[in-house]
């Protein structure tokens, strides 16, 4: 199945923002990125679509802020910094989709609360009463209260655990890369993009995984664990570039490449 017609079939979509498609060339969140995207998402829901959005970026735009603080490497400056960052992204994504007369919620939310069936239950309630009045939740990992034994650790993860407790219909994982290649595309300028993927462990074993980028956390592996969760509910999972023009537009129009991972 092409990747506008998995969009087309899907009400409930998660959208995954990493850091790389978040930020400019400087470092900063791109409030002009993050208009487009509000923009865009809105014609999805005039369209009847429903949307929830996880996004990275709070270490990034805590950086913007706490500029000083760039070279502590201390886990609770870590934490500090997420945490005073990740007011401005909400600020950034609050500003972005004002203009389209949408409100926004923050949900914080750690691999603890996922293993809990209380919490899931209450989280899942939350989701679905946001949505219901037309509100984007956008999700994002607590990292105040992660520490690395219960830390989730990737957004790629907790876009599919997302996806999930919210019966999502599709997953999109917007990266810094049209999709999944045979080798990384960074290193190997002759590698060739997967279109389409069936079998997510069968192509584990066919292609080489490199390394991630500067701002990214988790690298291609960890995309293909998101998928490979998706699936396991049967949800289909889409691996796009973020960073190109009206990306939901272009990927609903099939002018944009990406890969489908299909169930
Ligand atoms: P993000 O922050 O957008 O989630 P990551 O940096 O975590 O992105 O992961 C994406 C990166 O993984 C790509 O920029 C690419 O350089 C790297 N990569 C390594 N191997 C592959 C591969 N086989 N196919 C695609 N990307 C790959």
């Amino acid at each position: 199945m092409s990747i506008p017609q998995l969009i087309a079939d899907a009400r409930k979509v998660v959208f995954k923002l990493g850091s790389n498609t978040l930020a400019d060339k400087e470092g900063r969140i791109n409030p002009v990125f993050l208009d487009e995207f509000a923009g865009q998402a809105a014609d999805l829901i005039k369209k009847g679509k429903q949307i929830a959005i996880v996004s990275s970026g709070a270490q990034v735009a805590g950086l913007s802020t706490m500029d000083k603080w760039a070279r502590k490497r201390d886990i609770h400056y870590r934490q500090a910094l997420c945490a005073v960052g990740q007011v401005e992204l909400m600020g950034a994504w609050k500003r972005a989709f004002e203009k389209y007369n949408i409100h926004i919620a923050q949900i914080l939310l750690t691999q603890d609360d996922f293993n809990d069936p209380i919490r899931t239950l209450n989280m899942r309630n939350t989701l679905f009463t946001l949505v219901d009045e037309g509100i984007i939740p956008i999700i994002n990992e607590n990292d105040t209260v992660s520490v690395e034994e219960i830390k989730i650790g990737d957004n790629d993860t907790l876009a599919a655990q997302s996806a999930v407790l919210w019966s999502a219909d599709l997953l999109v994982l917007f990266s810094d890369i049209d999709g999944l290649y045979n080798k990384n595309p960074k290193e190997h300028p002759d590698a060739e993009l997967i279109g389409e993927v069936r079998d997510i462990e069968a192509v584990k074993q066919s292609i080489t995984i490199g390394s991630a980028n500067s701002f990214g956390t988790g690298g291609i592996a960890t995309k293909l664990e998101a998928a490979k969760r998706a699936a396991s509910y049967g949800i289909p999972t889409v691996l796009a570039h973020g960073g190109g023009c009206r990306v939901l537009e272009a990927l609903a129009a099939g002018t944009q490449q990406g890969t489908a991972f299909l169930v």
